[in-house]
């Protein structure tokens, strides 16, 4: 069957940016599940998928727009090291979780360390990047009553 809204889709793929570095894969374990049409997974990709088969395999580019968004500078900032003296081993690159205003929860990434204060980017690891997905398609079925009402695949 082709994939259409409501269908639970299993997918292989290995997601790659511009220079071909590998930045995530579902080859070493099982394929992505989840129920097409419920923003499951990012847009540019799941409008890919549409009207697919099992056994299709397709390359996909993908824009930020369509991914994980752009990156937004108001989501970097200067934070006061006293503010962060919770925290142990502060060090570049560290991912801390926080919450945004709304309470859900969020990474920021230590992206530098000065005297006085730290550098927190709270924007998605892959905002502003193009993603490059080559996928294969490995099971279609319709979602049942109960995974519908439950948003997820069981
Ligand atoms: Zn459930």
């Amino acid at each position: 069957m082709q994939i259409a809204d409501n269908c639970v889709v299993a997918i292989h793929y290995t997601l790659t940016d511009d220079s071909g570095a590998t930045l995530d894969s579902s080859a070493d374990g099982d394929p992505l599940s989840y129920i097409h049409g419920t923003n499951g997974l990012i847009p540019g990709l799941e409008s890919d998928l549409h009207g697919k088969q099992a056994g299709d395999e397709f390359q996909a580019t993908v824009q930020p727009e369509e991914g994980y968004g752009v990156s937004d500078p108001s989501l970097v900032r200067e934070v006061p090291l006293e503010a962060l003296a919770q925290i142990e081993n502060l060090s570049d690159g560290m991912q801390l979780q926080s919450q945004d205003a709304e309470g859900r929860s969020i990474v920021l990434v230590v992206e530098s360390i000065g005297s006085e204060s730290a550098t927190l980017n709270a924007n998605h690891a892959l905002a502003g990047v193009v993603l490059h997905f080559a996928v294969t398609v490995e099971s279609v079925r319709k979602a049942t009553a109960e995974e519908l009402e439950h948003g997820h695949v069981h």
